[in-house]
């Protein structure tokens, strides 16, 4: 099953995106008994929002070695975590600003695992039992303050720095699937998830070890090798194979 969320009016609503490729409006809760009701539009007719509301977004760094080398990190030894606040999210064609004060902002291209079930230290083994589905997403860095402050929170936490959709693939398979991240229509980054130094059992095991992950919580996976700033007016696309692709545009400050 494909779940999204739409604008319906200024108010958001749960849709499933049926075989007919046409968003249905939702009956019954995410996560427990979701089904597909009456057809509200084609996916151009209705304007899809990011169709997840975490209250975390936990990302992966450096979980591909090739990317960490072109930046001239080391390759981590356990996963290394972070956050960026849901502030920052935004959905599927809404617009990426590019801060005035940033003078280099590169997207990430992800897969992200989305949480369907609640759950505390859970063993690797069993963490595939909590995922509810997968989508794409962008984790936007602004890579000078990234590099420059001793955190990382306002290089990743900038308004819109984290477009997500556009919909959850209940019963997609992510465990060796191409993702690309497309500038203008050159590919940039180019990965596959087999290549992860980190699997997705293995990362629900290590943040599940400190914090409750929740239904609708996310995890970025971390990003394929390739990345390179944006400009004003680029139009970016993460594509994961087999799932779905996600573009935005990028826009002035102010
Ligand atoms: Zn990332």
């Amino acid at each position: 099953m494909r779940i999204v969320r739409y604008a319906h009016g200024n108010e958001p609503r749960w849709g499933v995106l049926g075989d007919d490729d046409k968003v249905h409006a939702a009956e019954g809760e995410p996560w427990r008994d979701l089904r597909a009701g009456p057809v509200v539009g084609a996916p151009g007719e209705v304007r899809l929002l990011a169709p997840v509301t975490p209250s975390k977004i936990v990302c992966v760094g450096r979980n591909y070695a090739d990317h960490a080398a072109e930046l001239g990190n080391p390759v981590p030894e356990e996963p290394l975590i972070f956050l960026k606040p849901p502030s920052a999210i935004v959905g599927p064609a809404d617009e990426i600003v590019h801060p005035a004060r940033s003078r280099r902002v590169d997207p990430e291209a992800e897969l992200v695992v989305v949480i369907g079930r609640s759950g505390r230290r859970i063993p690797a083994a069993e963490a595939m039992s909590v995922v509810g589905g997968y989508t794409c997403g962008n984790d936007v860095t602004a890579r000078d303050l990234q590099k420059s402050d001793p955190q990382w929170t306002r290089g990743k936490g900038f308004d819109t720095f984290c477009p997500l959709g556009p919909w959850i693939d209940t019963e997609f398979d992510p465990s060796d699937v191409r993702v690309t991240c497309t500038v203008n229509g050159e590919v940039r980054q180019d990965g596959r998830t087999r290549d992860f130094l980190f699997d997705i059992p293995t990362v629900i095991a290590y943040v599940s070890d400190f914090a409750r992950l929740e239904p609708g919580d996310v995890i970025m996976t971390g990003t394929p090798p390739g990345v390179r700033p944006v400009a004003v007016g680029d139009t970016i696309t993460v594509a994961v194979e087999g799932l779905g692709e996600l573009t935005n545009t990028v826009v002035a400050d102010g």
